[in-house]
């Protein structure tokens, strides 16, 4: 009889039987789970292509519905447009009509006139006289004013337009949900997940990933309080760039690491549209008005050449209204814009940053900088526009202080970053845009935001 570890090979079998009937049920159970997962899966599947059937068909809709929109908005205007003209013609044709009337009526007791002097004796004149006198009192009456007609002007009102592109352009978007995130921190995965940089990086990482705060932050948008439950407490760095295409060639260029330099381009890129006056560029696009606030940072290198004096500039940042971007060579103190610039101050004696709301100047904030030819600094600033709460806030990266927080600003039409650079004989600025996830966005950077927006 042969013998093993577990006494005689009956039992030993009987054993081993037992084990192998554990496993198969382990097994069985397995292959259950997996039948109902891949079941899970199937019913997934069918669910996302009903998902995108109907949001196919409302996206449709709703687009036809805009289109219509738009469309009987276009008829009634040129309705209306008709009706004005034809009015007006109609009140030009009647005036024409009645001046000729006069001038006939005119004509007649001219002639009457004419006839009474060749035809009538002497004592006919004497009864004609009243006669003859009234006429032309009636015709002096009716008379045409002594001045040439004045056309009635009309203009089509486009109040809003650039506002209303500005929305259609960033209207709709495909949210993500996720389950568990969405009622942990729903508002922001909203957000996150119909910003477009966003859409991207999830494409690139198309792993079925959770979203997490890692997530935001790889995307630059921040919670300004834990728990944010409305837009306005989601910080948005945005991707923003400086515009190639407009920097103005008579004065700077952007060099190939896409940084803004205060020396013309010596290969002139030619093209339409550029500005002029402005010694600088714009961003790409205005700023969104999404009732997040929005955030972006510019390093800038300074050498100074020779000692600056007067009041002689070195840089500028700030927004403006589309209109304001190419009337002169800053925006400081123009309507509808809001800046701060680096410049020699007469009044400090030194380098200052001087704040601007729209037309008046607001402080002057001075520097400790040395302003001696060789000396080379890094200035480093953050910008916060917050359209929900009207407020735009100018931050010292390096001093870690707001320098300012304009109020009441003017947000009903699309406000566009400006980007300018100055003065090459007396210094070199070479101004990076540090936008996105490359913001260093510390707890107390968002502290300080916080405290600025409150
Ligand atoms: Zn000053």
């Amino acid at each position: 009889m042969l013998t093993t570890k577990w006494g005689k090979v009956d039992v030993a079998a009987e054993t081993v039987t037992k084990q192998m009937e554990y496993h198969k049920n382990e097994l069985s159970t397995l292959q259950t789970r997996h039948q109902a997962y891949v079941q899970s899966i199937r019913q997934g599947t069918e669910a996302t292509d009903k998902t995108h059937h109907s949001l196919n068909e409302n996206i449709r809709h709703i687009f036809q519905s805009l289109r219509s929109q738009l469309d009987r908005r276009e008829k009634e205007l040129l309705v209306d447009l008709e009706n004005h003209t034809k009015d007006t013609k109609a009140t030009q044709h009647a005036l024409l009509t009645t001046c000729d009337e006069d001038k006939k009526t005119c004509t007649r007791v001219l002639d009457y006139i004419s006839n009474i002097f060749l035809f009538a004796s002497k004592s006919d004149i004497l009864g004609l006289e009243k006669y003859v006198g009234e006429m032309t009192r009636t015709c002096l009456d009716n008379a045409a004013p002594q001045t040439d007609y004045a056309v009635p002007t009309a203009d089509f009102n486009t109040n809003g337009l650039s506002k209303l592109k500005a929305n259609v352009s960033g209207f709709g978007a495909i949210l993500t949900m996720d389950m568990d995130g969405e009622s942990v921190n729903g508002n922001l995965l909203r957000v996150i997940a119909d910003w477009k940089p966003y859409k991207a990086y999830r494409q690139a990482s198309f792993r079925n990933q959770k979203l997490e705060n890692g997530v935001a932050r790889e995307c630059g948008v921040h919670l300004l309080k834990p728990g944010a439950v409305d837009r306005s407490c989601i910080l948005k760095c945005l991707p923003l760039k400086n515009d190639k295409d407009r920097f103005s060639l008579a004065y700077v260029h952007i060099n190939t690491e896409g940084d803004l330099v205060n020396r013309k381009s010596v290969i002139r890129p030619a093209g339409e549209g550029r500005l002029k006056k402005y010694t600088g560029t714009c961003s790409t696009a205005p700023l969104p008005q999404d009732g997040c606030p929005q955030y972006w940072e510019l390093e800038n290198r300074v050498s100074v050449n020779k000692p600056l004096s007067g009041d002689r500039l070195i840089l500028e940042v700030g927004v403006c209204r589309e209109e304001q971007r190419d009337v002169t060579h800053c925006i400081g103190g123009r309507p509808h814009s809001y800046s701060m610039n680096v410049a020699h101050c007469p009044t400090h004696g030194g380098i200052c940053r001087s704040i601007w709301k729209e037309e008046k100047y607001v402080l002057c904030r001075p520097y400790t900088l040395p302003n001696t030819a060789g000396t080379s600094h890094t200035l480093h600033y953050g910008v916060v526009y917050d359209d929900a709460r009207k407020k735009i806030v100018f931050i010292d990266v390096k001093e870690k202080k707001v320098m300012s927080t304009l109020d009441n600003v003017d947000c009903s039409e699309p406000l566009w970053p400006m980007f300018g650079v100055y003065n090459p004989d007396w210094i070199t600025v070479c101004m990076r845009l540090v936008v996105g996830s490359d913001i260093n966005m510390t707890e107390e950077k968002k502290a300080m935001i916080v405290k600025a927006l409150s």
